[in-house]
């Protein structure tokens, strides 16, 4: 890896962070708080939250076995993607490099922040090696993007090209993880200690069920976390989103309950989907989703959209054409799916 110096943007790396005035008095025990112009009659939320938001941090530390200074938390994992072009990518400049087909927004960050953006297609089996990735990559690309399990098409990228490319690229690799509680996979973030070129990203909005709070995470060395915050608003994560991503963490059993169910409900859903007429190929897949091959992906879309049930057509996106992109639902979301579909044929 090149020196953070060199990744990061110069105006970021001199940049003198906003202090608030719940930063500046750290430290000490106190229980007057005149310093931030707050209205004093409590409603329990009438002061300003925790910035670096600790007590979730330690909270996620434990759960996900990464130390509470690996961790960043954003209004979604939405926010650390555009924060990595912000932070690492001069405009105009800069380029990133990506996989393709894959999550729409590294591509409209790249967009908004005038970032010259790479794709680098898949191939028939939907992965990608290390040599074509790095292939695409020159002395201005800063951000590698893997997204595995990777969405949309499902399945997860070959970890030892994932590897190969941390260990070869000299910029950051991220490696977005959102739907790695769906699979069996050993989820990438385990291997954070060994990397400092390594950012990879999470998200309470999917296996968590709490997709409405915004809360997403990136975990990478505490250098790199140091200047995510550097350039974060300064209390991006709300009170109520901290409080209510505690509560789902008292019982992540109950998660793992969730998780299992959802994975019967796609085994038993991609088995009943490749007995369809209309349906031509269903791809293997390690999310809470999978892609399927239709007859014809847009009619079918109307057809479903006509009878109140939205799936993603995925047709005009590169290797997906014809394409479905299948959500898995509650059992009753999915059986009305399937006959739906079935009576399509009668
Ligand atoms: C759904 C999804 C996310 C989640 O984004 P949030 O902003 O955390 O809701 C991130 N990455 C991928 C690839 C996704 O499909």
């Amino acid at each position: 890896m090149k020196p953070l110096q060199d990744l990061v943007r110069p105006n970021i790396w001199k940049l003198a962070p906003y202090s608030s005035a719940r930063d500046e008095y750290s430290g000490h025990e106190a229980h007057v708080f005149l310093d931030a112009n707050e209205n004093p009659y409590g409603n329990q939320l009438n002061r300003y939250p925790d910035p670096l938001q600790r007590e979730l941090k330690q909270r996620l530390s434990k759960l996900k076995g990464i130390p509470a200074d690996h961790i960043f938390l954003g209004n979604g994992s939405d926010e650390a993607i555009d924060l990595l072009y912000r932070c690492f990518c001069q405009p105009q400049t800069d380029n990133v490099v990506a996989i393709e087909p894959t999550y729409g927004m590294y591509k409209v960050c790249a967009d908004i922040n005038d970032v010259e953006y790479r794709p680098v297609l898949l191939d028939e089996q939907f992965q990608v090696t290390a040599e074509r990735l790095l292939a695409a990559c020159d002395n201005h690309t800063k951000l590698i993007w893997i997204c595995s399990p990777n969405n949309p098409t499902g399945n997860s990228i070959a970890r030892e090209e994932i590897v190969k490319t941390v260990n070869t690229f000299e910029g950051l690799v991220v490696v977005d993880e959102a739907y790695s509680d769906f699979s069996r996979q050993q989820p990438l973030r385990q291997e954070l200690q060994k990397h400092s070129n390594l950012v990879v990203l999470n998200t309470m909005s999917k296996a968590w069920a709490s997709a409405a709070i915004r809360l997403g995470m990136a975990f990478a060395s505490p250098a790199i976390i140091g200047i995510f915050n550097k350039v974060k608003y300064p209390y991006n994560v709300n009170l109520l989103t901290q409080q209510q991503a505690m509560k789902m963490l008292d019982d992540p059993f109950e998660i793992d309950r969730l998780t299992q169910l959802i994975l019967q409900q796609r085994t038993q859903m991609m088995e009943a989907f490749r007995l369809l007429p209309i349906c031509q190929q269903v791809y293997p897949t390690d999310a809470n989703f999978f892609l399927a091959r239709v007859t014809d992906a847009q009619a079918i879309y109307d057809y479903l959209v006509g009878r109140g049930i939205i799936v993603r057509n995925r047709t005009r996106v590169q290797l997906c054409h014809n394409c479905l992109r299948i959500t898995i639902g509650t059992r009753s979301e999915n059986d009305e799916l399937l006959g739906a579909l079935r009576s399509l044929n009668a």
